[in-house]
């Protein structure tokens, strides 16, 4: 609950449990705490124009780290940086993997039309679904997407997709335009078959949709990941405002920003919070001998 200094260095941490509060002494800490996508006010804070969306993280994701780092001088960059992931259920909400993409599956809106290289980043695809009618768009693929990827049986289990015989009993189901869907499909195969998107010039097409049963899932964007965050060296140390060190402070994971710029591409957290998490660690240690 509190970062403790004593002559402008970190002398521990106060921390609580079950109402009880404790002082921890040392002389390095390292805050592992995350970022602040579940924090809606502070994402409003940062950029107005997230104000009401979702999110994919859990309820703990609240910046609680930064705010406490911020209380002992620390400085923050790019927090302004909020990225969206453009594949959830908000009801529930669940994350959809982009492998569901990557696998074949397209996108569309609510006329039965393709509108954005499925494949673009987080953030363009995110913009474009936010164009259409209603503001979500639906994913399609069939049974060999559903086959080449495990994640998929999870996704019906949990009740979130539509599946039907053939697609224009899935586009009743989901309340899209029937004949402008098929003739996307077909379109969209014929694609495949030549190796080339000439409507929105997607690389990666691994297989046609052609095989029953066909399933649907309606998805629109939530917050995913921030990417700004306390403001670190390379040694993992937290910077204050005039950029000098605070001696014992040491951050890593999505606490830290500047690590990603605006869009942290898929994959890269884990790298992230595994390079950052080390050195942190390393240094932490040799300043406590
Ligand atoms: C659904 C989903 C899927 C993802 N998939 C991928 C992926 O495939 N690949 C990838 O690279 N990244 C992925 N990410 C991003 C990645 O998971 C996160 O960036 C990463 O987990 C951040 O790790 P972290 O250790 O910095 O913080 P977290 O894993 O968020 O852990 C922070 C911990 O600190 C605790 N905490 C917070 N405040 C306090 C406090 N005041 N006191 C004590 N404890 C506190 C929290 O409860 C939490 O346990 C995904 C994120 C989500 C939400």
């Amino acid at each position: 609950v509190k970062i403790l200094m004593e002559n402008n260095k970190v002398s521990g941490v106060l921390v609580e449990n079950n109402g009880k509060e404790y002082k921890i002494n040392a002389k390095a800490i390292i805050m592992a705490t995350g970022g602040f996508g579940a924090n809606a006010d502070m994402v409003s804070e940062y950029n107005p124009n997230l104000k009401g969306f979702g999110t994919t993280n859990n309820p703990a994701i609240t910046g609680e780290g930064i705010k406490l780092i911020q209380e002992v001088g620390g400085d923050v960059v790019d927090m302004k940086q909020i990225q969206t992931h453009p594949t959830v259920v908000h009801q529930t909400p669940n994350m959809i993997t982009e492998s569901v993409r990557g696998e074949g599956a397209i996108l569309v809106n609510r006329d039965g039309k393709r509108f954005i290289n499925e494949l673009e980043t987080r953030d363009v695809v995110s913009k474009a679904e936010l164009e259409q009618k209603g503001k979500s768009a639906f994913l399609i693929f069939d049974q060999q997407t559903r086959e080449s990827l495990y994640a998929i049986n999870g996704y019906v289990k949990k009740g979130l997709t539509k599946e039907a015989n053939n697609i224009s009993e899935l586009s009743k189901i989901i309340g899209v335009d029937s004949k402008e869907l098929e003739k996307t499909i077909t379109k969209y195969n014929s694609f495949v078959k030549n190796g080339k998107d000439s409507d929105f010039g997607k690389k990666g097409l691994p297989r046609e949709i052609v095989k029953a049963p066909f399933y649907a899932i309606e998805v629109s964007p939530a917050i995913h990941h921030t990417m700004g965050g306390v403001k670190i060296n390379e040694n993992a140390e937290v910077l204050d405002k005039n950029g000098d060190k605070i001696q014992g402070l040491y951050a890593a994971g999505e606490i830290t920003g500047g690590v990603h710029g605006g869009n942290r591409i898929g994959g890269n957290a884990v790298t992230d919070i595994i390079v950052f998490g080390k050195i942190a660690g390393e240094n932490a240690a040799k300043e406590v001998k």
